[in-house]
């Protein structure tokens, strides 16, 4: 193997480990006005969160959607998000599943992934864009905000060629995670190969959003 399980497990712990923490970053970087980017998105119906994290996209999602499932790879994450989307008065379902081999048990109207999609390496590209594809209705569609290509200024690259960098958590510890710099353009190439038709557009401060329909429904 080339190591790209222990990588993803590797990945998912240091998720787990920074829950606690996590929320720092939307005081920074404008990141909190950056939910804001919602409201412009095609986002309503019956809905599914990926990768949910603190819930800081999950409790603006709840307010629009008719049902809401968010899922996330760690408990520690899930246990915020239901927080504050309790806190808000709204409700959703919170689902534990390990996104790298979660295959849908039901279709959707919105799949909605905040700063996902930069974690998903190459290799898991076509397989999990294959998942998602299961999770779309007939009509339906993806919606996706990331970092885009000029956050690599921001990171700092771990050695090898493997699309990862270094992260350090306030304990000190140090964790290698995957994180593409998908460009708009590439990413709306790269998604029409595997049967999408997606638009993918820069968006304010240093982020992409897109939108992704199956080109054959
Ligand atoms: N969407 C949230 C946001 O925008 O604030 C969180 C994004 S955070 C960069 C990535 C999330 O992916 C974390 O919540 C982490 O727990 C989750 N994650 C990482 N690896 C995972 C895996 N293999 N399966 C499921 N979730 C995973």
């Amino acid at each position: 193997s080339d190591g790209l399980e222990s990588l993803l497990d590797g990945q998912l712990a240091y998720y787990r480990a920074r829950a606690p923490e996590y929320d720092e970053v939307y005081g920074e970087r404008g990141f909190r006005s950056l939910t804001d980017l919602l409201d412009e998105l095609p986002v309503g119906g019956d809905v599914l969160e990926l990768a949910c994290g603190t819930g800081q996209w999950t409790v603006r999602l709840a307010g629009r959607a008719q049902s809401l499932t968010a899922v996330d790879g760690a408990p520690e994450m899930l246990d915020i998000a239901r927080r504050r989307v309790e806190a808000a008065g709204l409700t959703a379902t919170f689902e534990q599943h390990e996104l790298f081999s979660w295959r849908p048990q039901a279709r959707y109207d919105t799949v909605f992934f905040a700063f996902w999609l930069s974690h998903v390496p190459p290799q898991r590209f076509a397989a999990f864009w294959a998942a998602v594809a299961g999770a779309v209705r007939p009509g339906g569609r993806v919606v996706f905000v990331d970092t885009d290509a000029a956050e690599r200024l921001t990171e700092r690259a771990a050695p090898g060629d493997r699309a990862t960098v270094l992260r350090r958590l306030k304990d000190g510890s140090e964790h290698e995670v995957v994180k593409l710099f998908h460009d708009a353009a590439g990413l709306a190439a790269d998604l029409g190969k595997l049967g999408w038709t997606a638009q993918v557009d820069p968006a304010d401060g240093g982020f992409i959003r897109g939108v992704a329909t199956l080109t054959d429904r």
